[in-house]
Protein backbone atom coordinates (compact mmCIF):
# COMPACT_ATOMS: atom_id res chain seq x y z
CA UNK A 1 0.00 0.00 0.00
CA UNK A 2 1.29 3.38 -0.88
CA UNK A 3 0.87 6.39 1.70
CA UNK A 4 0.90 9.79 1.09
CA UNK A 5 0.35 12.54 3.20
CA UNK A 6 -1.40 16.06 2.57
CA UNK A 7 -3.18 19.05 4.61
CA UNK A 8 -6.66 19.03 3.02
CA UNK A 9 -8.01 16.21 0.86
CA UNK A 10 -10.80 16.53 -1.38
CA UNK A 11 -12.99 13.71 -2.59
CA UNK A 12 -14.31 14.38 -5.96
CA UNK A 13 -14.09 17.46 -8.77
CA UNK A 14 -17.33 18.52 -8.72
CA UNK A 15 -18.86 22.32 -7.92
CA UNK A 16 -18.20 21.52 -5.03
CA UNK A 17 -14.87 19.98 -4.88
CA UNK A 18 -12.99 22.33 -7.45
CA UNK A 19 -14.63 24.95 -5.46
CA UNK A 20 -13.36 23.87 -1.83
CA UNK A 21 -9.99 23.48 -3.54
CA UNK A 22 -9.79 27.30 -5.27
CA UNK A 23 -11.06 28.95 -1.61
CA UNK A 24 -8.81 26.42 0.77
CA UNK A 25 -5.80 27.78 -1.42
CA UNK A 26 -7.43 31.24 -1.67
CA UNK A 27 -7.20 31.91 1.86
CA UNK A 28 -3.94 29.56 2.68
CA UNK A 29 -1.68 29.44 -0.50
CA UNK A 30 0.75 27.08 1.53
CA UNK A 31 -1.55 24.26 2.23
CA UNK A 32 -0.95 21.21 0.13
CA UNK A 33 -4.57 20.64 -1.19
CA UNK A 34 -4.63 17.04 -3.17
CA UNK A 35 -8.18 16.90 -5.18
CA UNK A 36 -8.99 12.91 -5.27
CA UNK A 37 -11.59 11.83 -8.01
CA UNK A 38 -12.31 8.73 -9.51
CA UNK A 39 -12.84 9.94 -12.87
CA UNK A 40 -10.66 12.67 -14.56
CA UNK A 41 -10.46 16.52 -13.36
CA UNK A 42 -12.99 18.65 -15.26
CA UNK A 43 -14.25 15.51 -16.98
CA UNK A 44 -16.93 13.44 -14.36
CA UNK A 45 -19.68 13.87 -11.76
CA UNK A 46 -22.77 15.91 -12.84
CA UNK A 47 -22.08 19.45 -12.24
CA UNK A 48 -20.51 19.09 -15.82
CA UNK A 49 -23.83 17.93 -17.06
CA UNK A 50 -25.93 20.72 -15.68
CA UNK A 51 -27.77 22.35 -18.50
CA UNK A 52 -30.77 24.29 -17.12
CA UNK A 53 -28.37 26.57 -14.87
CA UNK A 54 -28.13 28.19 -11.51
CA UNK A 55 -30.59 29.83 -8.99
CA UNK A 56 -29.59 33.00 -7.91
CA UNK A 57 -31.97 36.39 -6.64
CA UNK A 58 -30.11 38.94 -9.03
CA UNK A 59 -32.95 40.86 -10.37
CA UNK A 60 -33.93 43.83 -8.81
CA UNK A 61 -37.91 43.40 -8.24
CA UNK A 62 -36.20 39.77 -7.17
CA UNK A 63 -35.14 39.09 -3.73
CA UNK A 64 -33.01 36.35 -1.83
CA UNK A 65 -35.90 36.39 0.62
CA UNK A 66 -38.21 35.32 -2.33
CA UNK A 67 -35.79 32.62 -3.43
CA UNK A 68 -35.19 31.43 0.03
CA UNK A 69 -39.30 30.92 0.31
CA UNK A 70 -39.29 29.57 -2.90
CA UNK A 71 -36.42 27.04 -1.55
CA UNK A 72 -38.37 26.25 1.64
CA UNK A 73 -41.88 25.85 0.04
CA UNK A 74 -40.54 23.61 -2.82
CA UNK A 75 -38.79 21.36 0.11
CA UNK A 76 -42.20 21.17 1.74
CA UNK A 77 -40.97 22.88 5.10
CA UNK A 78 -38.26 20.14 5.64
CA UNK A 79 -35.23 22.48 4.72
CA UNK A 80 -32.45 23.06 7.51
CA UNK A 81 -33.76 26.56 7.20
CA UNK A 82 -30.10 27.87 7.58
CA UNK A 83 -28.78 26.01 5.15
CA UNK A 84 -31.15 27.37 2.95
CA UNK A 85 -30.64 30.93 3.53
CA UNK A 86 -26.92 29.90 3.43
CA UNK A 87 -27.36 28.78 -0.07
CA UNK A 88 -29.65 31.64 -1.56
CA UNK A 89 -27.43 34.74 0.08
CA UNK A 90 -24.76 33.10 -0.84
CA UNK A 91 -25.42 32.19 -4.59
CA UNK A 92 -25.30 36.08 -5.28
CA UNK A 93 -21.23 36.37 -4.36
CA UNK A 94 -20.60 32.66 -5.49
CA UNK A 95 -22.36 33.51 -9.20
CA UNK A 96 -20.26 37.15 -9.40
CA UNK A 97 -17.56 34.78 -8.43
CA UNK A 98 -17.96 32.33 -11.37
CA UNK A 99 -18.15 35.17 -13.54
CA UNK A 100 -15.76 37.81 -12.52
CA UNK A 101 -13.15 36.42 -10.83
CA UNK A 102 -13.37 32.50 -12.66
CA UNK A 103 -13.82 33.55 -16.59
CA UNK A 104 -17.65 32.20 -17.02
CA UNK A 105 -19.88 33.78 -19.56
CA UNK A 106 -23.48 33.67 -19.29
CA UNK A 107 -26.22 34.17 -21.53
CA UNK A 108 -26.87 38.16 -21.13
CA UNK A 109 -30.10 40.24 -21.92
CA UNK A 110 -29.75 43.44 -24.70
CA UNK A 111 -29.27 45.40 -21.92
CA UNK A 112 -25.75 43.67 -20.63
CA UNK A 113 -27.47 42.20 -17.31
CA UNK A 114 -27.49 38.22 -17.03
CA UNK A 115 -30.22 36.60 -19.01
CA UNK A 116 -32.15 34.48 -15.95
CA UNK A 117 -34.67 31.93 -17.37
CA UNK A 118 -37.52 30.58 -16.15
CA UNK A 119 -37.38 27.10 -13.95
CA UNK A 120 -40.40 25.24 -12.28
CA UNK A 121 -41.59 25.67 -8.62
CA UNK A 122 -40.28 29.16 -8.27
CA UNK A 123 -42.10 32.28 -8.33
CA UNK A 124 -39.77 34.49 -10.91
CA UNK A 125 -37.41 33.48 -13.17
CA UNK A 126 -33.76 33.44 -11.59
CA UNK A 127 -32.09 30.72 -13.42
CA UNK A 128 -28.78 31.98 -14.82
CA UNK A 129 -27.43 29.86 -17.95
CA UNK A 130 -25.22 29.19 -21.02
CA UNK A 131 -27.54 28.65 -23.06
CA UNK A 132 -28.74 25.00 -22.18
CA UNK A 133 -25.20 23.39 -21.38
CA UNK A 134 -24.42 25.91 -18.35
CA UNK A 135 -22.42 22.94 -16.56
CA UNK A 136 -19.45 22.50 -19.20
CA UNK A 137 -18.98 26.49 -18.61
CA UNK A 138 -18.82 26.39 -15.12
CA UNK A 139 -16.51 22.95 -14.40
CA UNK A 140 -14.11 24.27 -17.98
CA UNK A 141 -13.37 27.15 -15.77
CA UNK A 142 -13.02 26.12 -12.58
CA UNK A 143 -10.93 23.00 -13.51
CA UNK A 144 -8.46 25.89 -15.63
CA UNK A 145 -8.38 27.23 -12.36
CA UNK A 146 -7.41 24.56 -10.14
CA UNK A 147 -4.61 23.35 -13.15
CA UNK A 148 -3.31 26.74 -13.04
CA UNK A 149 -2.46 26.40 -9.06
CA UNK A 150 -0.09 24.26 -6.92
CA UNK A 151 -2.92 21.78 -6.32
CA UNK A 152 -2.15 18.01 -6.23
CA UNK A 153 -4.75 15.88 -8.28
CA UNK A 154 -4.84 12.03 -7.89
CA UNK A 155 -7.43 10.95 -10.49
CA UNK A 156 -8.99 7.67 -11.36
CA UNK A 157 -8.14 7.11 -7.38
CA UNK A 158 -11.98 5.90 -5.82
CA UNK A 159 -12.05 6.25 -2.23
CA UNK A 160 -13.22 2.91 -0.33
CA UNK A 161 -13.37 4.08 3.06
CA UNK A 162 -12.78 7.35 5.39
CA UNK A 163 -10.35 5.41 8.05
CA UNK A 164 -10.80 7.06 11.24
CA UNK A 165 -7.85 7.45 14.53
CA UNK A 166 -7.38 4.19 16.57
CA UNK A 167 -9.95 5.93 19.33
CA UNK A 168 -12.27 6.85 16.60
CA UNK A 169 -12.68 10.57 17.89
CA UNK A 170 -11.73 11.36 14.27
CA UNK A 171 -11.34 11.40 10.55
CA UNK A 172 -7.34 10.42 9.89
CA UNK A 173 -7.50 10.22 6.29
CA UNK A 174 -8.85 7.85 3.17
CA UNK A 175 -8.35 4.78 1.48
CA UNK A 176 -8.11 4.92 -2.48
CA UNK A 177 -7.53 2.38 -4.78
CA UNK A 178 -5.45 3.36 -7.89
CA UNK A 179 -8.27 2.25 -10.60
CA UNK A 180 -5.17 2.39 -13.43
CA UNK A 181 -2.92 -0.41 -11.16
CA UNK A 182 -5.60 -1.64 -8.39
CA UNK A 183 -2.88 -0.49 -5.84
CA UNK A 184 -4.11 0.31 -2.04
CA UNK A 185 -3.13 3.93 -1.69
CA UNK A 186 -3.57 5.90 2.11
CA UNK A 187 -3.87 9.10 2.17
CA UNK A 188 -3.45 10.70 5.60
CA UNK A 189 -4.97 14.18 5.84
CA UNK A 190 -5.88 17.11 8.24
CA UNK A 191 -9.09 17.52 6.83
CA UNK A 192 -11.21 15.55 4.44
CA UNK A 193 -14.17 16.56 2.57
CA UNK A 194 -17.03 14.37 0.90
CA UNK A 195 -17.83 15.80 -2.20
CA UNK A 196 -18.22 12.67 -3.84
CA UNK A 197 -22.00 13.94 -5.29
CA UNK A 198 -24.69 11.31 -4.37
CA UNK A 199 -26.26 10.26 -7.16
CA UNK A 200 -29.65 7.59 -7.40
CA UNK A 201 -27.87 5.45 -9.93
CA UNK A 202 -29.79 2.82 -8.95
CA UNK A 203 -32.84 3.48 -10.45
CA UNK A 204 -34.02 1.69 -13.82
CA UNK A 205 -34.01 5.26 -15.31
CA UNK A 206 -31.48 7.72 -14.00
CA UNK A 207 -29.75 10.72 -15.11
CA UNK A 208 -26.43 11.14 -13.38
CA UNK A 209 -23.11 10.60 -14.45
CA UNK A 210 -22.22 6.94 -14.40
CA UNK A 211 -19.39 7.28 -12.09
CA UNK A 212 -21.27 8.21 -9.12
CA UNK A 213 -22.73 5.18 -7.35
CA UNK A 214 -23.23 6.96 -3.95
CA UNK A 215 -19.99 6.00 -2.62
CA UNK A 216 -19.53 9.04 -0.29
CA UNK A 217 -23.29 8.11 1.34
CA UNK A 218 -22.10 4.25 1.63
CA UNK A 219 -18.51 5.23 3.46
CA UNK A 220 -20.46 7.72 5.62
CA UNK A 221 -22.80 5.41 6.48
CA UNK A 222 -20.15 2.76 7.13
CA UNK A 223 -18.39 5.42 9.71
CA UNK A 224 -21.64 4.94 11.43
CA UNK A 225 -22.21 9.13 10.39
CA UNK A 226 -25.94 10.06 10.67
CA UNK A 227 -27.47 10.90 7.16
CA UNK A 228 -31.16 12.96 6.95
CA UNK A 229 -34.08 12.54 4.77
CA UNK A 230 -32.70 9.79 2.57
CA UNK A 231 -36.46 8.71 1.42
CA UNK A 232 -36.48 12.08 -0.47
CA UNK A 233 -35.50 10.76 -3.91
CA UNK A 234 -36.14 13.24 -6.54
CA UNK A 235 -37.58 12.16 -9.62
CA UNK A 236 -37.19 14.39 -13.24
CA UNK A 237 -40.30 14.57 -15.17
CA UNK A 238 -38.39 14.51 -18.35
CA UNK A 239 -35.67 11.40 -18.80
CA UNK A 240 -35.54 10.61 -22.38
CA UNK A 241 -37.06 7.27 -23.30
CA UNK A 242 -35.29 5.89 -26.46
CA UNK A 243 -35.62 2.21 -26.02
CA UNK A 244 -33.42 -0.34 -24.18
CA UNK A 245 -30.47 -0.96 -26.07
CA UNK A 246 -29.37 2.79 -25.74
CA UNK A 247 -27.80 4.46 -22.46
CA UNK A 248 -29.47 7.84 -24.02
CA UNK A 249 -32.74 6.42 -21.87
CA UNK A 250 -33.04 7.94 -18.65
CA UNK A 251 -30.80 11.30 -19.68
CA UNK A 252 -32.48 14.64 -18.55
CA UNK A 253 -34.08 16.76 -21.06
CA UNK A 254 -33.75 20.10 -18.84
CA UNK A 255 -36.19 21.50 -16.75
CA UNK A 256 -36.14 24.76 -18.94
CA UNK A 257 -38.43 23.32 -21.76
CA UNK A 258 -41.05 22.81 -18.77
CA UNK A 259 -40.51 26.14 -18.31
CA UNK A 260 -40.73 27.82 -21.13
CA UNK A 261 -44.31 26.70 -22.22
CA UNK A 262 -43.77 22.78 -23.19
CA UNK A 263 -46.23 20.23 -22.66
CA UNK A 264 -46.76 16.53 -21.94
CA UNK A 265 -49.08 14.34 -23.70
CA UNK A 266 -50.10 10.58 -22.97
CA UNK A 267 -49.99 8.07 -25.37
CA UNK A 268 -53.42 9.68 -27.19
CA UNK A 269 -51.73 12.83 -27.72
CA UNK A 270 -53.70 14.66 -25.38
CA UNK A 271 -52.34 17.01 -22.41
CA UNK A 272 -53.03 15.80 -19.16
CA UNK A 273 -50.90 18.10 -16.71
CA UNK A 274 -53.65 20.94 -16.42
CA UNK A 275 -55.71 17.80 -14.81
CA UNK A 276 -53.19 17.09 -11.91
CA UNK A 277 -51.92 20.65 -10.84
CA UNK A 278 -53.22 24.09 -11.35
CA UNK A 279 -49.55 24.97 -12.48
CA UNK A 280 -49.40 22.70 -15.25
CA UNK A 281 -46.14 21.28 -16.75
CA UNK A 282 -44.69 23.79 -14.03
CA UNK A 283 -45.69 22.22 -10.97
CA UNK A 284 -42.55 20.98 -9.29
CA UNK A 285 -40.68 18.18 -10.25
CA UNK A 286 -42.73 15.83 -7.56
CA UNK A 287 -45.65 16.40 -8.63
CA UNK A 288 -45.30 16.07 -12.37
CA UNK A 289 -43.58 13.13 -12.13
CA UNK A 290 -46.35 11.27 -9.98
CA UNK A 291 -48.71 12.62 -12.25
CA UNK A 292 -47.13 11.19 -15.15
CA UNK A 293 -46.47 7.80 -13.80
CA UNK A 294 -50.47 8.30 -12.82
CA UNK A 295 -51.03 8.15 -16.70
CA UNK A 296 -48.19 5.40 -17.73
CA UNK A 297 -50.46 3.01 -15.37
CA UNK A 298 -53.35 3.60 -16.60
CA UNK A 299 -51.61 2.30 -19.96
CA UNK A 300 -52.18 5.15 -22.35
CA UNK A 301 -48.59 5.29 -23.18
CA UNK A 302 -45.61 6.16 -26.05
CA UNK A 303 -44.43 3.17 -28.14
CA UNK A 304 -41.62 2.44 -25.23
CA UNK A 305 -44.24 2.88 -22.37
CA UNK A 306 -43.46 6.55 -21.40
CA UNK A 307 -45.37 9.65 -22.61
CA UNK A 308 -44.49 12.31 -25.20
CA UNK A 309 -42.86 16.09 -24.31
CA UNK A 310 -43.76 18.42 -27.18
CA UNK A 311 -42.47 21.75 -27.72
CA UNK A 312 -43.70 22.49 -31.69
CA UNK A 313 -46.35 24.92 -30.17
CA UNK A 314 -43.59 27.13 -29.13
CA UNK A 315 -42.29 27.12 -32.76
CA UNK A 316 -39.84 25.01 -34.12
CA UNK A 317 -37.26 27.82 -35.28
CA UNK A 318 -37.46 29.09 -31.25
CA UNK A 319 -37.74 25.79 -29.56
CA UNK A 320 -34.27 25.26 -32.13
CA UNK A 321 -32.29 28.43 -30.99
CA UNK A 322 -32.58 28.25 -27.28
CA UNK A 323 -32.85 24.68 -26.47
CA UNK A 324 -29.70 23.61 -29.29
CA UNK A 325 -28.25 21.49 -27.09
CA UNK A 326 -31.71 19.48 -25.87
CA UNK A 327 -32.69 19.60 -30.07
CA UNK A 328 -29.25 17.53 -30.82
CA UNK A 329 -29.76 15.21 -27.56
CA UNK A 330 -32.79 14.09 -29.28
CA UNK A 331 -31.94 13.83 -32.78
CA UNK A 332 -28.86 11.98 -32.03
CA UNK A 333 -31.64 9.15 -30.63
CA UNK A 334 -34.40 10.07 -33.86
CA UNK A 335 -36.31 12.27 -31.93
CA UNK A 336 -37.65 15.78 -33.17
CA UNK A 337 -37.36 18.13 -30.16
CA UNK A 338 -38.46 21.37 -31.76
CA UNK A 339 -40.78 20.51 -34.60
CA UNK A 340 -42.15 16.86 -33.16
CA UNK A 341 -42.60 14.93 -30.46
CA UNK A 342 -40.17 13.34 -28.12
CA UNK A 343 -40.73 10.16 -25.83
CA UNK A 344 -40.16 10.91 -21.68
CA UNK A 345 -40.21 9.00 -19.09
CA UNK A 346 -39.42 10.11 -14.77
CA UNK A 347 -35.99 9.17 -14.02
CA UNK A 348 -34.46 9.73 -10.89
CA UNK A 349 -32.24 12.58 -11.06
CA UNK A 350 -31.34 13.59 -7.38
CA UNK A 351 -30.85 12.52 -3.91
CA UNK A 352 -32.43 15.74 -1.03
CA UNK A 353 -31.05 13.14 1.23
CA UNK A 354 -27.37 12.91 2.77
CA UNK A 355 -24.69 13.55 5.68
CA UNK A 356 -25.92 15.54 8.03
CA UNK A 357 -23.89 18.96 8.59
CA UNK A 358 -23.71 22.16 9.79
CA UNK A 359 -23.44 26.02 8.00
CA UNK A 360 -19.48 25.46 8.01
CA UNK A 361 -20.06 22.33 6.57
CA UNK A 362 -18.73 20.14 9.72
CA UNK A 363 -19.95 16.78 10.30
CA UNK A 364 -20.24 14.78 13.47
CA UNK A 365 -16.61 13.44 12.63
CA UNK A 366 -14.23 15.90 13.67
CA UNK A 367 -11.72 17.04 10.76
CA UNK A 368 -14.59 15.52 8.10
CA UNK A 369 -16.39 18.07 5.77
CA UNK A 370 -18.91 17.32 2.99
CA UNK A 371 -20.73 19.35 0.56
CA UNK A 372 -22.63 19.27 -2.43
CA UNK A 373 -25.09 16.39 -3.18
CA UNK A 374 -23.53 14.10 -0.23
CA UNK A 375 -24.75 16.33 2.13
CA UNK A 376 -28.44 16.25 3.41
CA UNK A 377 -30.67 19.22 4.40
CA UNK A 378 -30.67 22.25 1.86
CA UNK A 379 -33.34 21.09 -0.19
CA UNK A 380 -35.90 18.97 1.90
CA UNK A 381 -38.23 17.09 0.86
CA UNK A 382 -37.96 17.99 -2.94
CA UNK A 383 -35.04 19.97 -5.02
CA UNK A 384 -35.80 23.27 -7.02
CA UNK A 385 -34.11 22.85 -10.54
CA UNK A 386 -31.09 24.80 -10.33
CA UNK A 387 -31.20 25.25 -6.26
CA UNK A 388 -28.55 21.69 -7.10
CA UNK A 389 -25.45 23.42 -8.79
CA UNK A 390 -26.10 26.72 -6.42
CA UNK A 391 -25.67 23.89 -3.33
CA UNK A 392 -22.20 22.43 -4.21
CA UNK A 393 -20.57 25.91 -6.16
CA UNK A 394 -21.99 27.72 -2.11
CA UNK A 395 -20.95 24.41 -0.05
CA UNK A 396 -17.85 24.12 -1.65
CA UNK A 397 -16.57 27.21 -1.23
CA UNK A 398 -17.85 27.42 2.54
CA UNK A 399 -16.05 23.70 3.16
CA UNK A 400 -12.91 25.26 1.30
CA UNK A 401 -12.47 28.33 3.75
CA UNK A 402 -13.54 26.43 6.82
CA UNK A 403 -11.20 23.94 5.71
CA UNK A 404 -8.29 26.37 5.27
CA UNK A 405 -9.28 27.89 8.55
CA UNK A 406 -9.68 24.60 10.66
CA UNK A 407 -6.37 22.97 9.66
CA UNK A 408 -4.19 25.89 10.86
CA UNK A 409 -4.24 24.12 14.33
CA UNK A 410 -4.18 20.89 13.38
CA UNK A 411 -2.35 18.08 12.85
CA UNK A 412 -1.78 14.62 11.32
CA UNK A 413 -3.62 11.75 13.07
CA UNK A 414 -2.70 7.91 12.83
CA UNK A 415 -5.22 5.65 11.29
CA UNK A 416 -6.34 3.07 12.48
CA UNK A 417 -3.98 -0.02 11.14
CA UNK A 418 -6.89 -2.47 12.00
CA UNK A 419 -9.54 -0.08 10.01
CA UNK A 420 -7.45 -0.45 7.02
CA UNK A 421 -6.99 -3.66 6.90
CA UNK A 422 -10.58 -4.66 7.30
CA UNK A 423 -11.54 -2.24 3.95
CA UNK A 424 -9.07 -4.13 2.14
CA UNK A 425 -10.41 -6.97 2.97
CA UNK A 426 -13.57 -5.93 2.01
CA UNK A 427 -12.73 -5.03 -1.17
CA UNK A 428 -10.64 -7.76 -1.86
CA UNK A 429 -13.71 -10.20 -1.60
CA UNK A 430 -14.66 -10.76 -5.02
CA UNK A 431 -10.98 -11.36 -5.93
CA UNK A 432 -12.00 -14.90 -3.84
CA UNK A 433 -13.42 -18.11 -5.51
CA UNK A 434 -17.59 -17.87 -5.11
CA UNK A 435 -20.44 -17.46 -8.29
CA UNK A 436 -19.85 -16.80 -11.27
CA UNK A 437 -22.90 -15.00 -12.32
CA UNK A 438 -22.83 -12.01 -15.19
CA UNK A 439 -23.33 -9.30 -12.90
CA UNK A 440 -25.67 -7.27 -14.99
CA UNK A 441 -28.00 -9.56 -13.34
CA UNK A 442 -27.42 -7.97 -9.94
CA UNK A 443 -27.72 -4.29 -11.63
CA UNK A 444 -30.94 -5.60 -13.55
CA UNK A 445 -32.32 -7.17 -9.85
CA UNK A 446 -31.47 -3.73 -8.28
CA UNK A 447 -32.79 -1.25 -10.89
CA UNK A 448 -36.08 -3.45 -10.83
CA UNK A 449 -36.48 -3.52 -7.29
CA UNK A 450 -35.67 -0.05 -6.32
CA UNK A 451 -37.79 1.10 -9.67
CA UNK A 452 -41.29 -0.87 -8.77
CA UNK A 453 -40.70 -0.66 -4.58
CA UNK A 454 -39.10 2.18 -3.95
CA UNK A 455 -39.39 4.04 -6.56
CA UNK A 456 -42.24 7.41 -7.25
CA UNK A 457 -45.23 5.37 -5.17
CA UNK A 458 -44.25 3.44 -2.07
CA UNK A 459 -46.11 1.66 0.36
CA UNK A 460 -45.50 -0.87 3.34
CA UNK A 461 -45.58 -3.76 2.01
CA UNK A 462 -43.13 -2.85 -0.84
CA UNK A 463 -40.71 -1.05 1.05
CA UNK A 464 -41.03 -4.62 3.67
CA UNK A 465 -40.04 -6.82 0.55
CA UNK A 466 -37.70 -4.06 -0.74
CA UNK A 467 -35.40 -4.52 2.49
CA UNK A 468 -35.43 -7.96 2.35
CA UNK A 469 -34.76 -8.31 -1.51
CA UNK A 470 -31.66 -5.61 -0.70
CA UNK A 471 -30.42 -8.21 1.79
CA UNK A 472 -30.79 -10.74 -0.27
CA UNK A 473 -28.76 -9.16 -3.21
CA UNK A 474 -26.04 -8.05 -0.87
CA UNK A 475 -25.66 -11.44 0.12
CA UNK A 476 -25.45 -12.66 -3.41
CA UNK A 477 -23.28 -9.77 -4.12
CA UNK A 478 -20.09 -11.23 -1.40
CA UNK A 479 -20.63 -14.71 -3.02
CA UNK A 480 -19.53 -13.13 -6.53
CA UNK A 481 -16.44 -14.52 -7.81
CA UNK A 482 -14.69 -11.60 -10.49
CA UNK A 483 -14.05 -13.52 -13.71
CA UNK A 484 -10.46 -12.29 -13.85
CA UNK A 485 -7.82 -11.25 -11.39
CA UNK A 486 -6.07 -8.65 -12.91
CA UNK A 487 -6.56 -5.17 -11.28
CA UNK A 488 -5.30 -2.99 -13.91
CA UNK A 489 -8.38 -1.27 -15.02
CA UNK A 490 -10.08 -4.29 -13.73
CA UNK A 491 -13.68 -2.11 -14.52
CA UNK A 492 -15.71 -5.47 -13.16
CA UNK A 493 -14.29 -5.33 -9.51
CA UNK A 494 -15.30 -1.52 -9.53
CA UNK A 495 -18.65 -2.56 -10.75
CA UNK A 496 -19.10 -5.28 -8.00
CA UNK A 497 -17.76 -2.41 -5.39
CA UNK A 498 -20.27 0.27 -7.37
CA UNK A 499 -22.87 -2.09 -6.64
CA UNK A 500 -21.67 -2.70 -2.73
CA UNK A 501 -22.29 0.50 -1.82
CA UNK A 502 -25.69 1.29 -4.31
CA UNK A 503 -27.01 -1.43 -2.50
CA UNK A 504 -25.97 -0.37 1.11
CA UNK A 505 -26.95 3.30 0.39
CA UNK A 506 -30.15 1.73 -1.06
CA UNK A 507 -31.24 -0.03 1.74
CA UNK A 508 -30.78 3.33 3.68
CA UNK A 509 -33.68 5.19 0.99
CA UNK A 510 -35.66 1.74 1.84
CA UNK A 511 -35.49 2.23 5.91
CA UNK A 512 -36.18 5.73 5.74
CA UNK A 513 -39.52 5.40 3.21
CA UNK A 514 -40.76 3.34 5.46
CA UNK A 515 -40.53 5.18 8.90
CA UNK A 516 -41.72 8.06 7.02
CA UNK A 517 -45.57 7.13 6.88
CA UNK A 518 -47.00 10.21 5.09
CA UNK A 519 -46.55 11.44 1.61
CA UNK A 520 -44.45 14.92 1.52
CA UNK A 521 -42.63 16.43 -1.53
CA UNK A 522 -40.36 13.39 -3.49
CA UNK A 523 -41.46 10.80 -1.22
CA UNK A 524 -45.24 9.77 -1.53
CA UNK A 525 -46.52 6.60 -0.08
CA UNK A 526 -50.12 5.13 -1.85
CA UNK A 527 -50.73 3.79 1.86
CA UNK A 528 -50.43 7.58 3.47
CA UNK A 529 -51.26 9.29 0.81
CA UNK A 530 -51.75 12.49 2.97
CA UNK A 531 -48.97 15.08 4.27
CA UNK A 532 -49.20 15.08 8.06
CA UNK A 533 -48.90 18.59 10.05
CA UNK A 534 -46.35 21.34 8.52
CA UNK A 535 -46.23 22.70 11.83
CA UNK A 536 -44.98 19.41 13.57
CA UNK A 537 -42.56 18.76 10.51
CA UNK A 538 -39.71 16.03 10.91
CA UNK A 539 -36.83 14.85 9.14
CA UNK A 540 -35.42 11.03 8.83
CA UNK A 541 -32.21 10.49 10.55
CA UNK A 542 -30.45 7.52 9.80
CA UNK A 543 -27.50 6.10 11.67
CA UNK A 544 -26.10 2.28 11.33
CA UNK A 545 -30.00 1.64 10.22
CA UNK A 546 -31.67 2.93 12.10
CA UNK A 547 -33.85 5.82 11.62
CA UNK A 548 -35.08 8.41 14.21
CA UNK A 549 -37.30 11.36 13.27
CA UNK A 550 -36.40 14.87 14.80
CA UNK A 551 -38.13 17.96 14.78
CA UNK A 552 -37.54 20.65 12.28
CA UNK A 553 -36.37 23.77 13.10
CA UNK A 554 -38.32 26.32 11.82
CA UNK A 555 -35.29 29.01 12.72
CA UNK A 556 -36.65 31.75 10.35
CA UNK A 557 -40.03 31.03 9.59
CA UNK A 558 -43.17 28.37 10.22
CA UNK A 559 -45.61 27.19 8.21
CA UNK A 560 -48.55 29.93 7.50
CA UNK A 561 -45.86 32.46 7.77
CA UNK A 562 -43.74 34.20 4.90
CA UNK A 563 -40.40 36.66 4.71
CA UNK A 564 -42.11 38.29 1.86
CA UNK A 565 -43.92 41.60 2.64
CA UNK A 566 -45.62 42.08 -0.48
CA UNK A 567 -46.91 38.30 -1.95
CA UNK A 568 -47.72 38.36 -5.28
C1 LIG B 1 -28.06 15.65 -16.42
C2 LIG B 1 -28.10 16.54 -15.23
C3 LIG B 1 -28.50 17.84 -15.37
C4 LIG B 1 -28.52 18.69 -14.27
N1 LIG B 1 -28.92 19.98 -14.44
C5 LIG B 1 -28.94 20.80 -13.38
C6 LIG B 1 -29.33 22.17 -13.54
O1 LIG B 1 -29.65 22.62 -14.63
N2 LIG B 1 -29.28 22.96 -12.44
C7 LIG B 1 -28.92 22.50 -11.21
O2 LIG B 1 -28.90 23.27 -10.26
N3 LIG B 1 -28.54 21.21 -11.03
C8 LIG B 1 -28.54 20.36 -12.08
N4 LIG B 1 -28.17 19.06 -11.90
C9 LIG B 1 -27.73 18.63 -10.56
C10 LIG B 1 -26.29 19.06 -10.36
O3 LIG B 1 -25.52 18.57 -11.41
C11 LIG B 1 -25.74 18.53 -9.05
O4 LIG B 1 -26.59 18.89 -8.03
C12 LIG B 1 -24.38 19.11 -8.69
O5 LIG B 1 -23.64 19.41 -9.82
C13 LIG B 1 -23.61 18.15 -7.82
O6 LIG B 1 -22.31 18.67 -7.59
P1 LIG B 1 -21.29 17.86 -6.69
O7 LIG B 1 -20.02 18.62 -6.72
O8 LIG B 1 -21.91 17.56 -5.38
O9 LIG B 1 -21.11 16.46 -7.44
P2 LIG B 1 -20.59 16.11 -8.91
O10 LIG B 1 -20.46 17.29 -9.77
O11 LIG B 1 -21.45 15.02 -9.41
O12 LIG B 1 -19.13 15.55 -8.64
C14 LIG B 1 -18.91 14.36 -7.93
C15 LIG B 1 -17.46 13.98 -8.08
O13 LIG B 1 -17.14 12.93 -7.17
C16 LIG B 1 -16.37 11.95 -7.85
N5 LIG B 1 -16.49 10.68 -7.16
C17 LIG B 1 -17.58 9.88 -7.05
N6 LIG B 1 -17.29 8.80 -6.31
C18 LIG B 1 -16.00 8.91 -5.93
C19 LIG B 1 -15.11 8.11 -5.19
N7 LIG B 1 -15.49 6.93 -4.65
N8 LIG B 1 -13.83 8.54 -5.02
C20 LIG B 1 -13.39 9.70 -5.56
N9 LIG B 1 -14.20 10.49 -6.30
C21 LIG B 1 -15.48 10.11 -6.48
C22 LIG B 1 -16.93 11.98 -9.25
O14 LIG B 1 -16.05 11.35 -10.17
C23 LIG B 1 -17.07 13.49 -9.46
O15 LIG B 1 -15.83 14.05 -9.79
C24 LIG B 1 -28.14 18.20 -13.00
C25 LIG B 1 -27.74 16.87 -12.87
C26 LIG B 1 -27.71 16.05 -13.96
C27 LIG B 1 -27.30 14.64 -13.80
Amino acid sequence: MRELDTDILILGSGGAGLFAALHAHKAAPGLSITVAVKGLLGKCGCTRMVQGGYNVALAREDSVERHFMDTIVGGAWLCDQELAWKLVTLAVERIRELENELGCFFDRNPDGTIHQKAFAGQTFDRTVHKGDLTGIEIINRLAEQVWARKISRLEEHRAVELIKTPSGDAIAGVLFVDMRTGEYVFVRAKAVLLATGGGPTMYKYHTPSGDKTCDGLAMALRAGLPLRDMEMVQFHPTGLLAGTHTRMTGTVLEEGLRGAGGYLLNGAKERFMPRYDPKGERATRDLVSRAMFSEIGKGNTSPHGGLYLSMAHLGPQKVAKDFKGMVERCADCGFDLAGGLVEVVPTAHYMMGGVEFAPDCTTALPGLYVAGEDSGGVHGANRLGGNGVANSTVFGAVAGDAMAAWVKDAGLREPDRAAIDAAIEACERPFRSGSRENLETFRERLYDLMWEKVGIVRDATGLLQAQADLNALDRALDAYSLPSTERTFNLTWHDWLNLKNLVAVSRAIAVAAAARKESRGAHFRSDFAESGSLERSTFTSIRNMTVSMKPVAFTRVAPGQTLLRHVA
